[in-house]
């Protein structure tokens, strides 16, 4: 196994998780099979419990595991689906060492950072490492580890240590270590001190660094390369730029034209791996998709699509939303325009401290072609998401419901179709009369951590309606799954009269009791989904759902369909 740590250095939230994205894909269009670790040095044992707005959205996998949004960039790139253990965080070694302790496994000696916890950190990245994680269904051949944070920080200290006897363990050849940097421009001068001190630390840490990728808003300039080589002491070859750029999915590109995957093969004898013909085929074709898909296409018509959401001061918050949007805007040849709404500034203008949000808010919402309401949690917002789902609803504008968006927009059909007016969830009034979505029997409310309704689920798509879009995007077929992450769900005892008033539940759980979506039959699209596509969509792949809400809102559905049904016709006759 071989192994490439990405740390940070200077200041975070500078694109580390892209770097080392990009340089796995680097890594994979050689025909290596790539997995992924990412490192959170927080207490948290998982990324359930944190808000949206602490760090960005919690990124759902496949087995449940709730988890860092990083997770979700090295799925996108390198098309994996990692485990719940792929993710590491200061909360989930200690919990396990302690209850080691408690079981006695160390019975009679004191348990301390080093060597215990250094040590579990050692042994859950070489476990996980060998799972396998990609459609090869084999164990992999190179992880990527990303260290959160920056080093020095004291909470990745314990991290630091252990990936320092990490290098030695694991021999020679075997580890890189790309530290990530930033050059800022001040008054025009590249300032390279911020980079000198972080690599100092490093040093001082005990890390090594192999390769130094330095973040900067433009290409830089030769000299100032050659100074970070100097005064950093390794060759200007060990000196990458990662300048801003059009698109995230162009880094690798960037990366390659600068020698990156030359040097990770000096640096991990990757020529001594033995690679099979087709598996170097693979990598290749991968490569050339790659660059066809990525190139710039700013002569593209844009497609507005309104994004209304409780989290938009933080745009992360929505991070798997904007890509599966993103990727479904690509395969119509369309550039996406998302248009941000505040769901609180689209509630009752009275409510407002400065009315002109409101007419503003509701102005940007009318010129969109499209209008989604993404997962949340909690009331605020809520009143706001209702009334855009009742815009999309009456005006047939395409509308995408997720989770919450579905749960909104079953209440806006119970007060407005059924006559409840004031039907609710229960998650926002425990004791009004129309609950129209409940609480989860299996659900808790006493633990919080990792006890939703979680990970992949299979949807039954009911007889009779063959008639859904949603169900045609899905290939026609009778299933669909999809990632979950909810407490609440539709109040069983409100169907009957909500799909009388037109709501159609055309998928539901294996038990028919849970209901999973729904549908408007005479509009141009308007679905509410309770799982959450957008965790599954690819560059080259992305969600059917998400694709039939973008092209509907480009007035494309129809086509997109009639393709769909075409491919599967051919791989049908393929199969005989
Ligand atoms: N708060 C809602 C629930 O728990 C919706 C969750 C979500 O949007 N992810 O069911």
């Amino acid at each position: 196994m071989k192994y490439v740590l990405v740390s940070g250095g200077v200041i975070s939230g500078i694109g580390k998780g892209i770097i080392a994205s990009s340089a796995g894909l680097l890594l994979k269009t050689t025909g290596l099979k790539v997995t992924a670790i990412k490192i959170d040095p927080y207490l948290n044992v998982d990324a359930g419990t944190l808000g949206p707005l602490e760090h960005g959205e919690c990124f759902v996998l496949k087995d449940g595991g709730e988890s860092d949004l990083d997770l979700g960039n090295y799925e996108r790139y390198l098309n994996l689906n990692l485990t719940n253990e792929n993710n590491i965080t200061t909360g989930r070694i200690y919990k396990a060492v302690i209850e080691r302790e408690r079981r006695g496994d160390y019975i009679g000696r004191t348990v301390q950072v080093v060597p215990h916890i250094t040590d579990a950190i050692q042994d859950w990245i070489q476990r996980v490492a060998k799972i396998p994680v990609d459609d090869s269904g084999e164990e992999p051949d190179v992880c990527i580890i990303e260290l959160g944070g920056t080093v020095g920080d004291i909470e990745s200290m314990p991290f630091v240590e252990a990936l320092t006897y990490f290098r030695y363990k694991v021999g020679k050849g075997n580890m890189v270590n790309i530290h990530v940097s930033y050059v800022p421009i001040i008054h025009g001068e590249e300032k390279t001190k911020p980079t000198q001190h972080a690599i100092k630390q490093m040093r001082s840490a005990g890390l090594i660094p192999d390769l130094i990728a330095c973040r900067c808003e433009r290409p830089l300039n030769t000299v100032t390369t050659q100074k970070i080589a100097r005064s950093c002491q390794v060759e200007f070859e060990q000196v990458v730029t990662v300048r801003d750029i059009e698109t995230i999915y162009q880094v690798p590109l960037l990366l390659e034209e600068q020698g990156l995957l030359d040097r990770l093969r000096e640096a991990l004898m990757l020529d001594q791996l033995p690679l099979s013909e087709p598996l170097v085929r693979k990598g290749s074709n991968l490569w050339e998709l790659w660059k066809k898909t990525v190139v710039s296409k700013p002569y593209l018509d844009p497609v507005n699509i309104a994004l209304v959401g409780k989290y938009i001061a933080l745009p992360d918050s929505y991070l798997s939303v904007i890509k599966a949007l993103e990727h479904s805007a690509m395969r119509c040849n369309r550039k996406l325009n998302l248009i941000w709404i505040d769901a609180e500034h689209l509630e009752d203008a009275t409510l407002q401290s400065d009315p002109t949000t409101y007419h503003r808010a509701w102005s940007q919402l009318t010129i969109a072609s499209g209008c989604i309401c993404p997962g949340g949690f909690g009331s605020r917002g809520v009143p706001g998401m209702v009334k855009a789902a009742k815009w999309a609803r009456e005006c047939k504008v395409p509308y995408l419901g997720i989770c919450l968006g579905m749960q909104v927009a079953v209440i806006e059909a119970a007060r407005n179709l059924c006559g409840y007016v004031d039907a609710t969830s229960e998650e926002f009034d425990q004791h009004a009369e129309h609950q129209v979505i409940i609480f989860m029997p299996e659900g808790s409310k006493e633990i919080m951590g990792a006890t939703m309704r979680l990970g992949t689920k299979a949807t039954h798509f009911q007889p009779g309606s063959e008639w859904s879009k949603l169900r045609a995007l899905y290939g026609d077929n009778t299933i669909m799954e999809e990632r979950h992450r909810h407490r609440y769900e539709v109040n069983p005892d409100f169907i009957k009269e909500l799909e009388q008033s037109g709501l159609n539940f055309i998928g539901k759980d294996e038990t028919g009791r849970r209901m999973e979506v729904v549908e408007l039959k005479d509009h141009p699209f308007f679905v509410g989904v309770q799982a959450h596509p957008e965790f599954t969509s690819r560059v080259l792949a992305p969600s059917p759902t998400y694709l039939g809400f973008v092209a509907a809102s480009i007035g494309c559905l129809d086509e997109v369909i009639r393709d769909i049904r075409q491919q599967r016709e051919l791989s049908d006759k393929a199969h005989f």
